[in-house]
């Protein structure tokens, strides 16, 4: 599982991340929040590696690629050089297609699909590792409070360990066994969503009051 102990990164004179020791459990979904700047994409880059599959903000629009191709791009650990994939591969990226509800995908290709198509795809490709650890940054970011709500009860249907980041809130924290908030690069608040999403922590972590109202979607 991924881990860091007093992990400092700096950009520059910049300090993104700021003596930061943080671990994730086997089976947790954490949220890792806070203000633009704070240091989230830093942690989650920080926290990748072995074990864990990266899910980007944006897959490029223009990839001339087939949806199938893309999401075996993920096995790409697993192939030997030069050589075909295996029925091992093939089944590992059916088995990932049809997690994310994207099995009719497959024969479309990279540019002709929706963003949230190639959402689901990105990640299909990273399931397709059969990392255990997914780390996703602002996968909600372009979604309006329906499709993030779909999108969360996709990833909780998912059996695997989920670290993701996300600016925006207030979001359903239902999903999550855990939320970290991070402000000028240190874990201010950490723990059950109920505890850290309090106005008192995001109001200081943003610098300004706050009034806190959930939208949820009641159907997802
Ligand atoms: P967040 O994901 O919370 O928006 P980041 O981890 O992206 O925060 O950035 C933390 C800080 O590091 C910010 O001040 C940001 O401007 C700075 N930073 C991030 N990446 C770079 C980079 N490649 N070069 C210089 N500064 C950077």
């Amino acid at each position: 599982m991924p881990e860091i102990r007093n992990r400092t990164v700096r950009y520059g004179k910049v300090v993104a991340l700021d003596d930061v020791t943080f671990a994730v459990q086997s089976g947790e979904r954490v949220a890792v929040v806070g203000p633009n700047g704070s240091g989230k994409t830093t942690l989650l880059r920080a926290l990748a590696g072995p074990g864990t599959a990266v899910v980007p903000q944006n897959v490029p629009t223009d990839l001339a690629l087939g949806c199938r191709e893309f999401v075996m791009l993920g096995r790409t650990a697993h192939l030997s050089a030069w050589h075909m994939p295996s029925r091992a591969d093939e089944e590992a990226v059916d088995r990932a297609l049809a997690s994310v509800d994207a099995a009719d995908l497959a024969g479309r290709r990279m540019d002709a699909i929706s963003g949230g198509e190639r959402q689901r795809l990105a990640i299909a490709l990273a399931l397709a590792t059969e990392a255990p650890v997914l780390l996703l940054d602002e996968p909600a970011a372009h979604l309006d409070f329906r499709r993030r709500d779909e999108l969360m009860a996709l990833l909780a249907r998912l059996d695997r360990t989920v670290v993701m980041t996300t600016h925006e809130l207030p979001f359903d924290t239902d999903f999550f066994t855990r939320v970290v908030l991070l402000a000028r690069g240190r874990i201010v608040a950490e723990g059950r969503p109920e505890d850290v999403l309090s106005s008192e922590h995001i109001a200081a972590a943003w610098g300004v009051p706050v009034k806190l109202r959930t939208v949820r979607c009641a159907s997802v």
